[in-house]
Protein backbone atom coordinates (compact mmCIF):
# COMPACT_ATOMS: atom_id res chain seq x y z
CA UNK A 1 0.00 0.00 0.00
CA UNK A 2 2.35 2.10 1.09
CA UNK A 3 3.93 3.75 -2.37
CA UNK A 4 1.23 2.85 -4.25
CA UNK A 5 -0.22 5.01 -6.87
CA UNK A 6 -3.85 5.55 -6.13
CA UNK A 7 -6.65 7.37 -8.06
CA UNK A 8 -9.48 9.72 -6.57
CA UNK A 9 -12.21 6.66 -4.78
CA UNK A 10 -9.53 4.18 -4.15
CA UNK A 11 -10.29 2.45 -0.81
CA UNK A 12 -6.94 2.41 1.48
CA UNK A 13 -8.25 0.64 4.88
CA UNK A 14 -10.40 0.85 7.32
CA UNK A 15 -10.95 3.47 10.08
CA UNK A 16 -9.24 1.03 12.29
CA UNK A 17 -6.11 0.18 10.64
CA UNK A 18 -5.42 4.30 9.75
CA UNK A 19 -6.51 7.77 10.27
CA UNK A 20 -7.44 9.93 7.55
CA UNK A 21 -5.03 12.48 6.83
CA UNK A 22 -4.10 14.93 3.75
CA UNK A 23 -5.34 13.65 0.31
CA UNK A 24 -7.64 11.51 2.31
CA UNK A 25 -11.35 11.07 3.60
CA UNK A 26 -13.29 8.86 5.29
CA UNK A 27 -16.85 7.23 5.03
CA UNK A 28 -18.76 4.70 6.64
CA UNK A 29 -15.93 3.77 8.69
CA UNK A 30 -13.78 3.01 5.82
CA UNK A 31 -10.68 5.44 4.53
CA UNK A 32 -10.52 6.57 0.77
CA UNK A 33 -8.39 8.47 -1.27
CA UNK A 34 -9.45 12.32 -2.36
CA UNK A 35 -6.21 12.23 -4.72
CA UNK A 36 -3.81 10.96 -7.31
CA UNK A 37 -0.90 10.40 -5.56
CA UNK A 38 1.65 7.68 -3.80
CA UNK A 39 0.50 6.31 -0.54
CA UNK A 40 2.51 7.70 2.45
CA UNK A 41 1.59 6.42 6.22
CA UNK A 42 2.79 8.19 9.30
CA UNK A 43 4.48 6.41 12.38
CA UNK A 44 0.88 7.61 14.25
CA UNK A 45 -0.83 5.56 11.65
CA UNK A 46 -1.85 8.74 10.06
CA UNK A 47 -2.38 7.77 5.95
CA UNK A 48 -1.94 10.87 3.17
CA UNK A 49 -2.25 10.35 -0.37
CA UNK A 50 0.48 13.02 -1.69
CA UNK A 51 -0.05 14.13 -5.26
CA UNK A 52 2.23 14.47 -7.92
CA UNK A 53 3.79 17.65 -8.83
CA UNK A 54 5.53 16.75 -12.38
CA UNK A 55 3.83 19.16 -14.52
CA UNK A 56 2.40 16.78 -17.56
CA UNK A 57 2.30 17.78 -21.28
CA UNK A 58 -0.34 15.85 -23.39
CA UNK A 59 1.12 14.59 -26.60
CA UNK A 60 0.41 11.99 -29.47
CA UNK A 61 0.12 8.35 -28.29
CA UNK A 62 -0.63 9.56 -24.86
CA UNK A 63 -4.12 8.22 -23.80
CA UNK A 64 -6.86 10.40 -21.78
CA UNK A 65 -9.83 8.20 -19.52
CA UNK A 66 -12.65 11.47 -18.84
CA UNK A 67 -16.10 11.52 -18.98
CA UNK A 68 -18.58 12.93 -21.96
CA UNK A 69 -20.32 16.11 -20.60
CA UNK A 70 -21.50 17.10 -23.94
CA UNK A 71 -22.08 15.61 -28.03
CA UNK A 72 -22.75 18.02 -30.11
CA UNK A 73 -22.59 16.62 -33.57
CA UNK A 74 -20.17 15.30 -35.33
CA UNK A 75 -18.25 16.52 -32.18
CA UNK A 76 -17.82 14.35 -28.53
CA UNK A 77 -16.62 16.75 -25.79
CA UNK A 78 -14.59 14.72 -23.19
CA UNK A 79 -13.43 16.35 -19.40
CA UNK A 80 -10.26 14.57 -19.60
CA UNK A 81 -9.44 13.40 -15.72
CA UNK A 82 -6.16 11.13 -16.19
CA UNK A 83 -3.12 10.86 -18.70
CA UNK A 84 -2.03 7.57 -19.31
CA UNK A 85 1.87 8.36 -20.68
CA UNK A 86 4.07 5.44 -20.70
CA UNK A 87 2.31 3.50 -18.18
CA UNK A 88 2.36 6.18 -15.80
CA UNK A 89 -1.38 7.65 -14.82
CA UNK A 90 -1.67 11.43 -13.84
CA UNK A 91 -4.27 13.32 -13.06
CA UNK A 92 -5.22 16.60 -15.07
CA UNK A 93 -8.00 18.55 -16.38
CA UNK A 94 -8.40 19.27 -19.86
CA UNK A 95 -10.86 19.09 -22.47
CA UNK A 96 -10.42 16.29 -25.62
CA UNK A 97 -12.73 16.17 -28.77
CA UNK A 98 -13.50 13.05 -30.55
CA UNK A 99 -14.86 14.03 -34.24
CA UNK A 100 -17.41 10.91 -35.72
CA UNK A 101 -15.21 9.65 -38.52
CA UNK A 102 -12.70 8.66 -35.66
CA UNK A 103 -14.82 6.41 -33.32
CA UNK A 104 -15.64 3.13 -34.97
CA UNK A 105 -13.24 3.24 -37.72
CA UNK A 106 -16.18 3.18 -40.08
CA UNK A 107 -18.68 6.13 -41.57
CA UNK A 108 -21.04 7.42 -38.68
CA UNK A 109 -23.21 10.04 -38.96
CA UNK A 110 -24.03 10.33 -35.23
CA UNK A 111 -21.83 10.14 -32.49
CA UNK A 112 -24.80 9.65 -30.23
CA UNK A 113 -25.46 5.97 -31.73
CA UNK A 114 -22.40 4.75 -30.10
CA UNK A 115 -21.89 7.13 -27.57
CA UNK A 116 -23.56 8.86 -24.19
CA UNK A 117 -23.06 11.98 -22.20
CA UNK A 118 -22.16 10.55 -18.96
CA UNK A 119 -19.90 7.81 -20.66
CA UNK A 120 -16.56 7.40 -19.25
CA UNK A 121 -14.29 7.01 -21.80
CA UNK A 122 -10.82 6.28 -23.16
CA UNK A 123 -9.41 7.62 -25.90
CA UNK A 124 -5.63 7.89 -27.72
CA UNK A 125 -4.57 11.39 -28.54
CA UNK A 126 -3.71 11.85 -31.93
CA UNK A 127 -3.07 15.56 -32.55
CA UNK A 128 -2.39 18.33 -30.40
CA UNK A 129 -2.36 21.20 -32.52
CA UNK A 130 -4.63 24.09 -30.59
CA UNK A 131 -6.88 21.37 -29.29
CA UNK A 132 -6.71 17.85 -28.31
CA UNK A 133 -8.15 15.32 -30.35
CA UNK A 134 -8.51 11.58 -29.12
CA UNK A 135 -9.50 8.20 -31.71
CA UNK A 136 -11.46 5.63 -30.01
CA UNK A 137 -10.82 3.29 -32.85
CA UNK A 138 -8.25 1.08 -31.46
CA UNK A 139 -9.88 -1.64 -29.88
CA UNK A 140 -8.66 -0.48 -26.16
CA UNK A 141 -10.20 2.50 -26.55
CA UNK A 142 -13.77 3.65 -26.59
CA UNK A 143 -16.64 3.51 -23.43
CA UNK A 144 -14.77 1.92 -19.94
CA UNK A 145 -17.97 2.66 -18.21
CA UNK A 146 -21.73 3.51 -18.96
CA UNK A 147 -24.58 3.73 -17.25
CA UNK A 148 -28.72 2.75 -18.41
CA UNK A 149 -30.14 5.39 -20.32
CA UNK A 150 -33.31 4.41 -18.46
CA UNK A 151 -32.46 3.90 -15.10
CA UNK A 152 -28.98 5.27 -14.83
CA UNK A 153 -27.62 1.91 -13.29
CA UNK A 154 -24.44 0.82 -14.75
CA UNK A 155 -24.28 -1.07 -18.00
CA UNK A 156 -23.22 -5.03 -18.02
CA UNK A 157 -20.89 -5.56 -20.81
CA UNK A 158 -22.18 -9.08 -22.92
CA UNK A 159 -19.99 -9.51 -25.77
CA UNK A 160 -19.59 -6.55 -27.70
CA UNK A 161 -22.77 -4.78 -26.17
CA UNK A 162 -23.89 -3.84 -23.10
CA UNK A 163 -26.80 -4.16 -21.14
CA UNK A 164 -28.61 -3.34 -18.24
CA UNK A 165 -29.78 -6.16 -15.91
CA UNK A 166 -32.35 -4.24 -14.41
CA UNK A 167 -34.59 -2.44 -17.81
CA UNK A 168 -33.37 -5.96 -19.50
CA UNK A 169 -32.46 -3.65 -22.42
CA UNK A 170 -29.23 -3.95 -24.53
CA UNK A 171 -27.65 -0.36 -25.23
CA UNK A 172 -25.33 -0.14 -28.10
CA UNK A 173 -21.54 1.74 -27.43
CA UNK A 174 -18.26 1.74 -28.91
CA UNK A 175 -16.98 -0.55 -26.29
CA UNK A 176 -13.29 -0.27 -25.19
CA UNK A 177 -12.08 -3.89 -24.68
CA UNK A 178 -10.60 -2.53 -20.84
CA UNK A 179 -15.02 -2.37 -20.42
CA UNK A 180 -14.96 -2.27 -16.62
CA UNK A 181 -11.07 -2.65 -16.26
CA UNK A 182 -11.57 1.13 -14.67
CA UNK A 183 -9.90 2.24 -11.01
CA UNK A 184 -12.69 2.11 -8.11
CA UNK A 185 -11.80 6.31 -8.45
CA UNK A 186 -13.45 6.80 -11.34
CA UNK A 187 -15.92 4.97 -10.97
CA UNK A 188 -17.38 6.87 -8.11
CA UNK A 189 -16.19 9.69 -9.57
CA UNK A 190 -18.66 9.00 -12.83
CA UNK A 191 -21.03 8.25 -10.46
CA UNK A 192 -20.87 11.71 -8.61
CA UNK A 193 -21.19 13.44 -11.63
CA UNK A 194 -24.24 10.94 -12.27
CA UNK A 195 -25.66 12.37 -9.15
CA UNK A 196 -25.49 16.02 -9.98
ZN1 LIG B 1 -31.72 0.15 -16.87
Amino acid sequence: MVGRLVLPGEYLGTEEEFIAGTGTYEEDGRVYSSNVGDVEVGSDYRIRVKGKEESVVVQPGDEIIGVITEINEPLVIVAGEYLIKTGKVYVIKTRALVHASRITGHYLDQCSKVLKARDVVRGKVVSTRGKIDLTLEPPDEGVLYAFCSKCRKPLQRINSGLYCTYCQKNETRKVSNKYGEISEGLIKNADRQQRK
